[in-house]
């Protein structure tokens, strides 16, 4: 029996394992992936108070060196379902395993919104990726792709121009929705080219993929781009599927919240970008975990 299970281990996540290891609660993370979530996808952190390098993955491995140094039980595993039994206690249910626990800090973040177009499932890998900083290095002095008009996109096009030919960003309307700084940045950079009022029909190709169709949304003429890569940038959803037989979810599926970071089911916490709020930087990723872990330590 633990005091909390903690589900991913994100900025959220390791915030809130650290305060409570800190109290001494008999806690263990769960965490399906690599240690930092989002942050292994950011190129370019700038906002972050005493973070002085750029690159995310370097900030997740900090703040995952610094967890270590508390030997908080770490597991590698799906969290698949979460269910409260008649004592209260929770049910943690993995690929393989059970655990029990009296409190949940759900801190899954969010996933890469997928297009679902034509052909974008069988390119995955072979051309078709939602991550620049992981997968740029195999396009290489190429031609690529890259799909979307927000800050992801941006960030995206900029890393992928330094180490591709040239970039073309395709976007679904004519105006960017990002910080002023990246605009300015893709604005000024001549390998950026940005293919406005367009949006995609299909992925195609052979073995990998070779070629991307798009329709024009103003008069639907269609026309195709060689592209052996294409980066997708369009969003996110929250990776809240495991607690959807709770109704805590707003209507886009994120976590609704007290100030304590506590769902209206008693025990089951959220914090991050999983759940209902305004601002999703690592920053306020940090303050839900540490706000759900404090709250917990107060109860318990
Ligand atoms: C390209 C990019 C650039 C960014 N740049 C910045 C920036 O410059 N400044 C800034 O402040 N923010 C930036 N962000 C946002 C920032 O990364 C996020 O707000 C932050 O990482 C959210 O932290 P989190 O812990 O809530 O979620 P995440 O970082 O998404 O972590 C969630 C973790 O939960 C795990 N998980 C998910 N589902 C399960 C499950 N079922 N079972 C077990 N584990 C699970 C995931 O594998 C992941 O490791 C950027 C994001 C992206 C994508």
């Amino acid at each position: 029996m633990y005091d909390v299970i903690v589900c991913g281990s994100g900025p959220a996540g390791m915030a809130a394992a650290i305060t409570l290891k800190r109290a001494n609660l008999n806690i263990i993370i769960i965490e399906k992936g690599t240690p930092g979530g989002k942050l292994n996808e950011a190129m370019q952190i700038e906002n972050y108070l005493g973070f002085e390098e750029n690159f995310g993955v370097n900030l997740a491995l900090k703040m995952y060196k610094q967890l270590k140094g508390f030997n908080i039980p770490y597991k590698t595993a799906e969290v698949t379902k979460v269910i409260k039994q008649d004592d209260n206690n929770f049910l943690v249910y993995t690929n393989d395993a059970i655990y029990e626990t009296k409190n949940v800090i759900w801190a899954a973040g969010s996933i890469n919104k997928k297009l679902n177009v034509e052909n974008e499932k069988r390119f995955i890998g072979k051309g078709i990726s939602y991550c620049a900083v992981c997968d740029g290095s195999l396009s290489l002095n190429k031609n690529v792709v890259v799909i979307g008009n927000g800050d992801s996109a941006l960030e995206s096009a900029i890393y992928l121009s330094r180490i591709c030919n040239k970039i073309t960003i395709i976007m679904r309307n004519n105006k960017l929705h990002a910080e002023e700084y990246l605009i300015d940045k893709v604005k000024n950079n001549e390998k950026i080219e940005l293919i406005h009022n367009h949006e995609i029909v299909s992925f195609n190709g052979n073995d990998t993929l070779e070629k991307i169709t798009i329709k024009n949304c103003l008069n639907n003429t269609i026309k195709e781009l060689l592209a052996p890569f294409a980066y997708i940038h369009i969003g996110f959803i929250p990776a809240n599927i495991a607690l959807e037989e709770f109704d805590i979810l707003d209507e886009e599926k994120y976590i609704i919240v007290d100030k304590n970071g506590e769902t209206k089911i008693k025990g089951l916490y959220a914090a991050g970008d999983c759940t209902s709020k305004e601002i999703k930087q690592i920053i306020t990723a940090v303050y839900d975990g540490t706000i759900c872990a404090s709250a917990i330590i107060k109860s318990i």
